[in-house]
Parts: C-alpha cells; sequence; structure tokens
C-alpha cells in the first residue's frame, strides 16, 4: 500500500538536527513565545517577504485573529470560496460575521475573482481568498475588486506556505497571510501552529495583543484570546524551514512526473497558472466517474482522500446561510469529481510509478475516455 503521506520520511534525515533543537528550549525552560519564537517569526517574515510575523496557535486562529485585528463586526458579510477547508469559513462565524461564498474558476479550484463583484453589497467588509493545494489565486484580480470596493484581502496560505504569484509569497498580499503548520502541510510542526505575516504595524500590534488576552503592559482594551506558537514548535519548525525549499522542489518533481503521464487522457491533473509556483500539498486529479473508478483503483494498493467531498454551503452547519445544492456550479462538480494522490518529501521513484501505473490502468480498464 502507498501511503498517502509518510511523515517519517521527512524527519529521520533530520532527526538529530531537530532533536538538538528541542532539546535546547527544554534546557531554557522556557515554553510559550519567548526568543526562540521571536526568533522563527524573524525567519517566517524574511521568508515571505513581510515586515511582521506572529506566531499563533494554529491557521485557524491566524484566520480569527486577522479578522478582529481588521476590525470586522458582527453582521458584516465576508467573500470567501466554498471550496475550502471549514476552517475558513468557521473563522468568519466565529467573529459573528457572515461567510458568502463565490464559486470556484473551474480551471484551478481557487475562488473565481470575476464573479466576486456581483457578491459584493453594503456590509461586504473583506475577502478571504484561499491558496487552496498549494497555488495562489489570482491576486491581481482580487487586489483590484477589493480596491474598488474597499474591502481587507485576509489570504488563507494555510495550504500554500512557500508558494508564488509573480514575484510575490504566499501571504504578503493581503492585509495579512494566514499559516497553518498543521503536520501535514508544508512546513509542518509536531503538533499544532499557525502564523500570521503582514506588512502592518497597526495589524502586527493588534494580533501580538489579542494573541494573549489583549493585553498590553498589563491592560487589556479588548478581550482576546490565549492563542500563542509554542517554543517546541517554533525550534521544530525553525529547522525545518531551512529544508522546505528542497521539500517543495521535490513535491513539483513528483507532480511533474504525475502531470505527464496523466496528460494522455481522462485524467484531469491540477492546472497550473502561469504566474504561478504551486507548491503541491495536495496533487488532485479529476476523473469523471469517481465512484467507479475509486471502485477499481488496483485493489486499494493507492491510499488517496478526497479533499473536499462536501462543498462548504452545504455543510450543515451553513444550513442557516441559506444556499442549495445547485448555486455553485464549479464546486459541486469538482467536489463530486476529485481525488487527491500521494505525494510527499522522500516518496521513491518505485511508489511514484505504482501510483501512475494504478490510475493508467483503472482509466484504460474503465475506458474513461
Ligand atoms: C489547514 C487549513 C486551515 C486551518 O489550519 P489549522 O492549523 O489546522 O487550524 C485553514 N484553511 C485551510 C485552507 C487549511 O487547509
Amino acid at each position: 500500500m502507498i501511503p498517502f503521506i509518510d511523515l517519517k520520511r521527512a524527519y529521520l534525515p533530520i532527526e538529530k538536527e531537530i532533536q538538538e533543537a528541542i532539546g535546547a528550549v527544554l534546557d531554557s525552560q522556557s515554553f510559550i513565545l519567548g526568543d526562540i519564537v521571536e526568533q522563527f517569526e524573524r525567519e517566517i517574515a524574511d521568508y515571505c517577504g513581510t515586515e511582521y510575523a506572529i506566531g499563533v496557535a494554529s491557521g485557524t486562529d491566524a484566520l480569527v485573529l486577522s479578522l478582529m485585528a481588521a476590525e470586522i463586526l458582527p453582521g458584516d458579510e465576508i467573500i470567501t470560496t466554498p471550496f475550502t477547508f471549514i476552517a475558513t469559513a468557521e473563522a468568519i462565524v466565529r467573529v459573528g460575521a457572515v461567510p458568502v461564498f463565490v464559486d470556484i474558476d473551474p480551471q484551478t479550484y481557487n475562488i473565481d475573482p470575476d464573479r466576486i463583484a456581483e457578491a459584493v453589497t453594503p456590509k461586504t467588509k473583506a475577502i478571504i481568498p484561499v491558496h487552496l493545494y498549494g497555488q495562489c489565486t489570482n491576486m491581481q484580480k482580487i487586489k483590484r475588486i477589493a480596491d474598488e470596493y474597499r474591502l481587507v484581502i485576509i489570504e488563507d496560505a494555510a495550504q500554500a506556505f512557500g508558494a508564488t504569484h509573480g514575484d510575490r509569497m504566499a501571504g504578503s498580499m493581503g492585509k495579512t497571510g494566514c499559516h497553518s503548520f498543521f503536520p501535514t502541510k508544508n512546513l509542518g510542526a509536531f503538533g499544532d501552529g499557525g502564523m500570521v505575516t503582514t506588512d502592518s504595524k497597526l495589524m502586527y500590534d493588534s494580533i501580538r495583543a489579542l494573541r494573549r488576552h489583549g493585553l498590553v503592559k498589563g491592560r487589556s482594551c479588548r478581550s482576546g484570546l490565549n492563542s500563542r506558537l509554542d517554543a517546541i514548535q517554533a525550534a521544530v519548525l525553525s529547522v525545518k524551514l531551512r529544508h522546505v525549499d528542497s521539500w517543495i522542489m521535490e513535491r513539483q518533481r513528483i507532480a511533474e512526473r504525475y502531470d505527464e503521464a496523466f496528460a494522455f487522457g481522462n485524467v484531469f491533473p491540477p492546472a497550473t497558472d502561469a504566474d504561478n509556483r504551486h507548491t503541491y500539498n495536495l496533487y488532485t486529479i479529476a476523473v469523471p466517474k469517481r465512484e467507479a473508478f475509486l471502485q477499481s483503483m488496483s485493489h486499494d494498493e493507492i491510499d488517496h482522500r478526497i479533499y473536499y467531498p462536501i462543498p462548504l454551503h452545504l455543510q450543515p452547519c451553513f444550513e442557516y446561510l441559506g444556499y442549495r445544492r445547485g448555486d455553485f456550479p464549479a464546486t459541486e462538480y469538482v467536489s463530486d469529481h476529485v481525488i487527491s494522490l500521494p505525494i510527499y518529501q522522500g516518496m521513491t521513484q518505485s511508489e511514484q510509478e505504482i501510483v501512475i501505473d494504478a490510475i493508467t490502468q483503472t482509466v484504460r480498464i474503465h475506458a474513461f475516455y
């Protein structure tokens, strides 16, 4: 069985480096924020090309804190994509605002910028573009719309650490960029962790206060959260950051092989915009008859996942928003047809071949042409 992901492959070659870094934290007995976290925040800001970075407890909290710092209020409308992890829209609900979904571009699966304007109302305050699977949304277009309607952009870069759009890094193009260090993300911690990147001193100060109960010098003017990055996670991530570019390149090489092998027929490999460096946190194909396809796919030889089987507008928790099946045809089509395939650092050539053979043979057997 080819695993969907195997985190040990990335860990074992750098085991010593990581254990030393964790050892240094244990020696210091300083576990929450502190020097190691501050140093790592500096490294992330430098990597992403932003002025500031603020370590927080998760990618979800990075979104919540960004919305709070942007002064989003109950009843405000926030535009986002229905084809994303649930945390994106959940963060909007958490601050009392209303998610407003806009269908995706059927090529890239990212929010379709050309459909955003028609969803804007006087209550619209912000847009959260999600860089799905590791590929940036078309941010030039998003920025144009945001400028026209005076909307704040909060990037959900949780799946796209290290991705670029033109000469900009994911997380450096909005008012804030929200990163997740969930273990399976391209830069993954040994637990939960997140980061906000920003060029705005105002957002920086505000999020730094909000992540620790709104406290500034012992005074809290606004209730916040307890949402901080641990020193142990920062130490681990700081070591991993030195390797992340080579890991991304490895993912790109695997994706290139997959792309070539699947270019022949009725398997649709991911489409990448010319301006983008895709980081392939997930390598996701679309196939015509998914159920039949999966049933016959090489007797369970290939572990796979479906991201995402239920679009957000059809999730029970968002029923109160009043959306129905049929509202977002591109999203619904894609969520019924995608399959994410194994891709990870340390994946061997022969493992890649087994995946390629399984997919190409399934296509042949079922004459999906
Ligand atoms: C992983 C993810 C998040 C949430 O990150 P956590 O660190 O798990 O809270 C948010 N948005 C997207 C698109 C994600 O993939």
